[in-house]
């Protein structure tokens, strides 16, 4: 029988409704070097009307035409985010820290036709055009050097001339919410890149999901900071997210260096901020080195990948910031699992939950799966590959317009779940607990070694800035650990007093006999720590 209830789709242009209606004055702040640029919510939503019908009438973008973005954090950027999904085409955020060879492609295998480009980031997307055979129309927004564009055959427009005079309102399709809304790929690091292909549905039920009070709790009283950038799993969802509850967007645009992140936060008093660690270790050195008040902020997110407890424990103790680890990937819009601590607990067993991934929530499903294939007890003790279903979850990748979805045998379980890749355990209450990527998984004499665990006892070393540790071939034990260090700048220790420290810390036969000191861990292009590029030095002897 079914329900009585009515059958609204969800789609984004109900969030560009609605934010820009009910939360008209909350705005999208861009960081412009020390002059912070403020767009209201209202604007936003003209603009975005405005966006669709250049796109539509002027450039003639159809339904579900992937449209490319090479931008940074930014108000027009967000006006894109939320103009594009709405008319019935597909935002397409591009990856501007990718290889050029991937870019291309990545924009190829979309087929974007048009594509929004920062004018800061012509001299990247220039040198690309001519294997780009598909590309038709550049709009180029902000200013930039279109000179670069000279004989190109793709024609070139300014972004506010195209905008200028169109109508401020748009009649928003019906959408069908099960409709692709966004495409990102996935950084590509073992062979081509993988496209994930948002739907309405998807983006609709994440922002909530990022918006409720077991997650990052966004309301119309924040200002939410996404360093994270828009090209990375849509900024973790949280443009959307905080459109829909009315939350005012600081967008750091292209500065994301430590100094500048201070100097924001202390002049717009965002109260939520969200990266990955390796950006919130740079600002926590800044925050360290000099007076800056950046008690606004309410909420640090710290994802992507694991989060030192040091780290955690030196935004909170020293600076009043609390730090909230989140779990994620491209693949489950992020949003998979957020480390709140269970009710009741305090003192060091609430720090012992808050290192964890976290719990996943109602619409998150997850098993543990054993190296046979089994189905291991969530005791918080037996450790297998991660997989998760639910209404943010890929079931497939994008094959591209031609070809139909891809399932990859080792990225899909034989009944749709998505294999993560990632390797934990889950306690009975529920916390997520990643021991490592299962790619990063040191195998020693039949026996693994967490990466992970190495990693945040050496972190939590006063002297120590980064520290990564790799699986490196070895005669006797088939894998050992190589430690990569990086020091800090008033550090006068050597590895000698790392091992020691390490020694206290873990089972010996943990602890690495490699060791390199490092001027600084390769990052990818989302910041991570790039273990591929040591595993590479190292066997090419670089790091003896
Ligand atoms: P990429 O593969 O390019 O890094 P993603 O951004 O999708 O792409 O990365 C997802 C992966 O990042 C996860 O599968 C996991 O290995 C890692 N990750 C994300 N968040 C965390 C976290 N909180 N702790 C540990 N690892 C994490």
């Amino acid at each position: 029988m079914l329900s009585t209830m009515q059958d609204v789709p969800l789609t984004v242009s109900r969030i560009l409704d609605h934010g820009s209606t009910v939360h008209g004055a909350s705005q999208v702040i861009t960081w412009t070097d020390g002059d912070p640029h403020r767009r209201t919510f209202a604007a936003i939503g003209r603009r975005a009307a405005q966006l669709a019908h250049a796109l539509r009438d002027e450039l003639s973008v159809a339904d579900d035409e992937r449209v490319g973005t090479l931008m940074w954090n930014n108000a027009e950027h967000m006006e894109a985010y939320l103009a594009i999904p709405s008319m019935g085409a597909v935002l397409h955020t591009l990856n501007l820290r990718l290889p050029a060879e991937q870019l291309v492609w990545i924009i190829n295998h979309a087929e974007d036709r048009v594509v929004l480009v920062n004018g800061s980031l012509l001299p990247l997307l220039a040198p690309l055009l001519a294997q780009l055979p598909k590309v038709e129309h550049i709009v180029v927004v902000g200013a930039g050097d279109t000179s670069v564009l000279d004989g190109a055959r793709a024609r070139v427009h300014d972004y506010e001339e195209l905008l200028a005079g169109r109508p401020e309102a748009y009649d928003w399709p019906e959408t069908d919410e099960r409709a692709a809304a966004a495409l990102c790929y996935t950084s590509g690091t073992t062979g081509d890149p993988k496209g994930v292909l948002y739907s309405h549905r998807s983006l609709y039920l994440h922002s909530m999901q990022v918006n409720s009070a077991e997650a990052f709790a966004l309301t119309s009283r924040d200002i939410t900071l996404p360093v994270v950038p828009m090209f990375h799993v849509n900024a973790w969802g949280l443009p959307h997210a905080a459109f829909m509850a009315g939350a005012s967007l600081l967008m750091p645009d292209r500065f994301l260096q430590p100094a500048p992140l201070a100097e924001m936060i202390e002049t717009v008093r965002p109260t939520v901020g969200a990266a990955v660690p390796t950006i919130w270790q740079g600002l926590l050195a800044e925050l360290d080195a000099g007076r800056r008040d950046v008690a606004c902020l309410r909420t640090v997110v710290i994802g992507g990948s694991a989060c030192p407890p040091a780290l955690m424990r030196g935004f909170e103790e020293r600076h009043g910031i609390r730090v909230v680890h989140a779990w994620g990937m491209t693949e489950t819009s992020p949003l998979g699992s957020v480390a709140h601590p269970p009710a009741g607990v305090g003192g060091e067993e609430e720090w012992d939950y808050r290192a964890t991934q976290g719990r996943f929530p109602a619409s998150v499903e997850a098993r543990l799966i054993g190296p046979g294939g089994e189905r291991l007890p969530h005791d918080g003790t037996a450790a297998g590959e991660l997989e998760v279903r639910g209404p943010w979850i890929a079931g497939a990748y994008y094959g591209g317009a031609q070809d139909g979805p891809l399932r990859p045998d080792d990225k899909f379980s034989p009944d749709g779940w998505l294999r993560t890749g990632d390797v934990g355990t889950i306690t009975p209450n529920g916390y997520l607990t990643l021991t490592d990527r299962a790619k990063d998984v040191i195998k020693s004499g039949g026996e693994w070694i967490s990466s992970v665990e190495l990693e945040n006892h050496l972190m939590a070393h006063p002297h120590v800035a980064e520290a990564a540790v790799v699986a490196v071939p070895d005669d006797k034990w088939g894998e050992r650990p190589l430690a990569t260090v990086v020091l800090t700048p008033d550090a006068t220790i050597g590895y000698e007093e790392l091992k020691t420290f390490l020694g206290e810390r873990i089972a010996r036969w943990q602890l690495p006999e490699r060791w390199a000191l490092i001027p600084a861990v390769p990052k990818t292009s989302v910041g991570k720590f790039d273990k591929k590029v040591l595993r590479r030095q190292y066997a090419e002897g670089e790091l003896d």
